[in-house]
């Protein structure tokens, strides 16, 4: 099991993760869900290699995470574009940065573009779009990297319900198409069970894995009223 301790400033120690054990498949899309503060984004900043256990071991492909890599990316609620660059410079920054060509990167991040529905606004800039379009961006700009493991940081947090809803779509498809793994942090937990195959529940106090539900395989789904009612309670 996992354990999360943090100084706090007045020097008290604040355990945030309790024996957590959580493996978590190759493909899979798993949702983390849970009351503000339980430790959902130290979780997943332990698999993105920005947080270490106080004790236990985080594992990806069988190797100790050391720090961030290649094969994990985060996407956060705020979409973090650069707002000096246009949309297209923006998804080719992570590439020219591992070396590719202008070309080459360039073609890659319209292929990134086209994927999130976005083609047409590749040399728009970032103030020219809307929330969940910038989201989008921020989609693709991880995307193109390529990452093994995909990890999403209420990324649709800031969204209106439309919005969000076209962008479960999206995320699905590309889910589906590109068979990456997905660890998804959200509040919502019509969005958990709409879009992830498993949701890990975690509970407060004291900060530890509450329950992992297996959710329906078919898409779209419905969240069973069953089910709403009992992550509910
Ligand atoms: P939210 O839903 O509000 O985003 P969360 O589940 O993501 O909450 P975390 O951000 O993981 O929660 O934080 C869990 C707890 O750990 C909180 O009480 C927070 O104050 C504390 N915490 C997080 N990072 C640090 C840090 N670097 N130093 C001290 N305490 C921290
Ligand atoms: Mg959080």
């Amino acid at each position: 099991g996992v354990n999360k301790l943090f100084t706090k400033s007045n020097n008290q120690t604040l355990q945030v993760l309790r024996d957590v054990d959580l493996e978590i498949g190759a493909g899979e899309f798993i949702s983390l869900l849970g009351p503000s503060g339980c430790g959902k984004s130290t979780l997943l900043n332990m698999v993105a290699g920005l947080e270490f256990p106080s004790n236990g071991k985080v594992l990806v492909n069988g190797k100790q995470v050391k720090g961030p890599g290649r094969d994990r990316i985060v996407v956060f609620q705020e979409s973090g574009l650069f707002p000096w660059m246009s949309v297209l410079e923006n998804v080719m920054y992570g590439l020219l940065l591992r070396k590719l060509s202008k070309k080459e990167a360039e073609e890659k991040a319209m292929e990134g573009l086209r994927m999130v529905h976005l083609g047409r606004f590749a040399k728009s800039y970032p103030h020219e779009l809307s929330g969940g379009m910038k989201q989008r961006v921020a989609i693709a700009r991880a995307l193109v990297l390529d990452p093994e493991i995909l990890l999403m940081d209420e990324p649709f947090a800031a969204l209106d319900e439309q919005t969000r809803m076209v962008l479960h779509t999206e995320l699905q498809e590309i889910w589906q198409r590109t068979g990456k793994t997905i660890i998804f942090i959200t509040h919502n937990i019509r969005e958990a069970v709409m879009l992830s195959q498993r949701i890990v529940l975690l509970g407060t106090r004291p900060g530890c894995i509450k329950k992992v539900y297996q959710v329906q395989a078919s898409f779209p789904r419905d969240p069973g009223d069953a089910l709403l009612a009992h992550l509910e309670q």
